[in-house]
C-alpha cells in the first residue's frame, strides 16, 4: 500500500507543467514559451526529487527521466541541459548509496531522450510509438542497471522495483504528454479562430472603406478637371489644389490606419494617447456606420489620456465594440452610437452607447463566452477576444442593456501616471 501512495504522489508531480499551463495561459492569446517549460519542469523535478519513492535510504526513484524528456520535447536541448544540471547538483547533494547507479542511468537515458526528442519533432515521426518506447526504456534501463550495480538491493526489493518503475515512468510520460498536447492543440485551435474572427471583422470594415475612399477621389478628379481650364484665377487654382491635397491626405490617413490594423499583431506595449487613438478608430469605422445608416459621435471631456497597451490590440478591441453597437442599430431609422471618453480618478473610462436592439438578461449573462452570437453571420468571437484583451491590460468592462432600448458598454483602463 505504501508503494501506491508514493506512486500517486509522483504522478501528481508529473502533472505540474500541465496544471501550471492551464492556469497561466488560460486567458492569454499566446501559446507557451520555452522559458515557461524550463521553469515548470525545474519546479516539477525539484518536487519529485524532494519527495521520491524509495524503500531503502539513499536509493530513490522519481520522475526525472520523464520530466527531462518532456522538457526536451517542448523546450528544446537548452531545457534538457538545464534540467540535467539541476538533477546532477541536487542528486549529489542528496547523496547516498544510489549515486553511482543514478549517474550511469542518467547518462544512458539522457542520450536516448535527446535522440527520441529529435525523432519526435520530425513531421513524419510516429509520436505515439516514440512516447511508448521512451516510457518502456525509462523503466527497463534503470532496472537492468540496478541489477548490475545493486544486485543485493534489487533482489531484496524486487516487487517494488518491478512495480514502481514502469508504472511511474510509462504512465507518467503518457499522462503528461497526452494532456499537455491536448491543451496545446486546443489553444492553437482557439488562436486560429481568433485570427479568422479578426480577418472577418476587418473584411467588413474594408468593404465599406473602399466605398468611402471613392468619394474623395471623385472630388479630387472634379477639381483636377476644373484646373485644366486656363481661364480660372490664380487664387482659385490655389484653393482647388489645397482642397485636393486635404482630401488625399485624409484618404491616405484612413488607409494607413486601416493597414496598421490588418497587420499581424506585434506584442509591443506602448504608451498610447487614448483620445487621439479613438478619434482615428472612429475615422476608420465611420464608413461602416454610414453604410448602416447609423450616426457616430464622440463626446470627449478630456483631451489627453495616456494608457499602456498594444496599439493594434487596442484598435481591434474598440472596433469590435463599436461595430457591435452599429450592427445593433442597423435596422433602426435613427440609429445612433455615442462614444464618451472621460477620466475617473486613475482610470480612463470609455462608454459606448447605442440605441439599438439591446439584450435580455439571459443574453447579457452569456456575453463574452465563446461562440455566443445572435447574428446570422456572427461568429461570437469578437467579444471573447475583446474581454480577454481588456483583462490582459488590467482593465474592466461592464454592460447595461435593455431589450429594445439599447446597450451601454463601459470600458476602463488604468492610466499611466
Ligand atoms: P458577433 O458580433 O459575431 O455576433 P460578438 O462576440 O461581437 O459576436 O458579440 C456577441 C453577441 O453579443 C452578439 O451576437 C449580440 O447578440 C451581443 N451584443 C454585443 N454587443 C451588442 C450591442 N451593442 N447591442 C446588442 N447586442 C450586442
Ligand atoms: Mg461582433
Amino acid at each position: 500500500m505504501l508503494y501506491v501512495k508514493e506512486l500517486l504522489l509522483q504522478l501528481l508531480f508529473v502533472l505540474t507543467p500541465f496544471v501550471l499551463y492551464t492556469i497561466y495561459y488560460r486567458d492569454k492569446a499566446v501559446n507557451y514559451s520555452k522559458q515557461f517549460i524550463i521553469v515548470t519542469c525545474m519546479i516539477c523535478l525539484f518536487m519529485s526529487m524532494t519527495f521520491p519513492s524509495s524503500v531503502q535510504e539513499g536509493i530513490i526513484f522519481d520522475i526525472r527521466y520523464v520530466i527531462m524528456f518532456f522538457g526536451m520535447l517542448y523546450g528544446g536541448m537548452t531545457a534538457g541541459i538545464i534540467l540535467l544540471i539541476e538533477f546532477l547538483t541536487y542528486r549529489l547533494l542528496i547523496g547516498g548509496q544510489g549515486i553511482l547507479s543514478a549517474m550511469i542511468i542518467i547518462s544512458i537515458t539522457f542520450t536516448l531522450s535527446a535522440l527520441l526528442s529529435i525523432l519526435y519533432r520530425r513531421r513524419s515521426g510516429n509520436r505515439k510509438l516514440i512516447t511508448f518506447i521512451a516510457g518502456i526504456s525509462f523503466s527497463v534501463i534503470p532496472i537492468c542497471t540496478m541489477f548490475a550495480t545493486e544486485y543485493q538491493y534489487t533482489i531484496q526489493h524486487l516487487k517494488f522495483n518491478i512495480l514502481v518503475m514502469p508504472v511511474q515512468n510509462s504512465l507518467g510520460i503518457w499522462i503528461l504528454i497526452s494532456l499537455f498536447n491536448k491543451a496545446v492543440s486546443d489553444k492553437e485551435l482557439y488562436l486560429r479562430y481568433l485570427q479568422s474572427e479578426k480577418a472577418e471583422s476587418i473584411a467588413h470594415v474594408a468593404a465599406s472603406l473602399a466605398h468611402e475612399v471613392r468619394n474623395p477621389l471623385t472630388a479630387v478628379m472634379g477639381f483636377l478637371k476644373l484646373l485644366n481650364d486656363d481661364s480660372i484665377s490664380r487664387e482659385k487654382t490655389h484653393k482647388y489644389i489645397e482642397i485636393c491635397v486635404e482630401e488625399i491626405k485624409r484618404t491616405e490617413f484612413i488607409l494607413s490606419e486601416y493597414l496598421s490594423i490588418a497587420k499581424p499583431n506585434s506584442s509591443m506595449i506602448e504608451n498610447i494617447e487614448l483620445v487621439q487613438q479613438i478619434h482615428s478608430i472612429v475615422d476608420i469605422i465611420t464608413p461602416y456606420a454610414n453604410m448602416n445608416n447609423v450616426s457616430l459621435e464622440i463626446h470627449n471631456q478630456e483631451h489627453e489620456l495616456y494608457i499602456s497597451a498594444n496599439p493594434n490590440e487596442l484598435k481591434q478591441l474598440f472596433i469590435n465594440f463599436i461595430k457591435n453597437a452599429i450592427e445593433a442599430c442597423s435596422l433602426l431609422v435613427t440609429g445612433n452610437v455615442i462614444i464618451r471618453i472621460e477620466r475617473q480618478s486613475k482610470y480612463a473610462k470609455i462608454t459606448i452607447i447605442d440605441n439599438g436592439v439591446g439584450m435580455s438578461d439571459e443574453q447579457m449573462e452569456r456575453l463574452g463566452s465563446i461562440y455566443f452570437s445572435t447574428k446570422n453571420k456572427g461568429t461570437g468571437l469578437g467579444l471573447t477576444l475583446s474581454y480577454q484583451l481588456i483583462r490582459s491590460m488590467n482593465g474592466d468592462v461592464t454592460v447595461r442593456s435593455k431589450s429594445g432600448k439599447g446597450t451601454e458598454f463601459t470600458l476602463s483602463f488604468p492610466l499611466d501616471m
